[in-house]
């Protein structure tokens, strides 16, 4: 579906990038795993090439540094010839009520859920206005849609992304440039590994589909909106999360 795609994924190394990254892989699509990690950008790109010969390359990048996103992108076009996919998905939590939080959780988690939106964003753009079209995939949250207490700094992320992804749809679509969000919902990950066992069982009740989602499930929503299946389709919020938010 993908074949010969140029595909970036940021926070690749692992969890939900990483499962992305595989799927676009298994379709063909050559792909660049960007992650904070070296080791785990490195690994995941290895074992893609050798499961899929595809080419796969792992570069460490901390996205939300605008310079090092940009040096990435160049490095892209420089071995790979072209960008047709950037995948945002790198995020991270610092979860706090308001009266705790501090202005440190507020801004890393702006700085590396949203800032990096932006950074990765403006990087590809140029090249794929020059190859006449691409996909953006900004990996959003339920809780941007919804909120969620002890999560400000997450859902204000998260809901900024909602919106750039809107603006992006239609600054660039008469380009053959496609912005779309997928919002997943709570998605087994090492993300909320550490969300006490109660907290999951009561977040399960308000769940249709009564289990967490697991990261492929995001991950074929992915592959829909980075090929031509989704040729129609620009500035939506696709929701993965079991039915839990309507
Ligand atoms: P994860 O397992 O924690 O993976 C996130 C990846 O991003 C990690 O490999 C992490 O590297 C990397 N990363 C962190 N900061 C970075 C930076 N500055 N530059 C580059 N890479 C960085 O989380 P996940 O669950 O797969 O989440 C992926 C995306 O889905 C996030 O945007 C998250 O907000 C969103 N999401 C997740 C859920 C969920 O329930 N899991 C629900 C809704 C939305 P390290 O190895 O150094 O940490």
């Amino acid at each position: 579906m993908l074949k010969d795609k140029v595909a970036l994924i940021t926070g690749a190394g692992r969890g939900i990038g990483y499962s992305i990254a595989e799927k676009f892989a298994k379709e063909g699509c050559h792909v660049v795993i960007c992650d904070i990690s070296e080791e785990s950008s490195v690994q995941a790109a290895q074992s893609l090439t050798e499961k899929y010969k595809v080419r796969a390359l792992g570069v460490k990048t901390d996205v939300s540094n605008f310079e090092e996103t940009q040096k990435l992108a160049a490095r892209v076009i420089a071995e790979f010839g072209k960008i047709d996919i950037l995948v945002n998905n790198a995020g991270i939590t610092k979860d706090n009520l308001l009266l705790r939080m501090t202005p440190e959780e507020w801004q890393k988690v702006i700085e590396i859920n949203l800032n990096s939106v932006f950074n990765c964003s403006k990087a590809v753009l140029r090249p794929m206005l020059k190859n006449k079209g691409g996909r953006i995939i900004n990996i959003a949250s339920v809780v941007g849609v919804m909120g969620n207490a002890g999560q400000s700094n997450y859902a204000a992320s998260k809901a900024g992304i909602i919106g750039f992804t809107k603006s992006i749809a239609k600054e660039y679509g008469s380009k053959g440039i496609l912005c779309n969000a997928i919002a997943p919902g709570f998605i087994n990950t090492k993300m909320i590994e550490t969300l006490p066992k109660e907290y999951i069982d009561n977040l399960l009740n308000l769940v249709p589909l009564k289990k967490l989602g697991e990261p492929e499930d995001v991950a074929n929503i992915a592959l829909f909106l980075a090929a031509d299946l989704s040729a129609y389709v620009t500035g939506q919020v696709i929701k993965v999360d079991g039915g839990m938010v309507m």
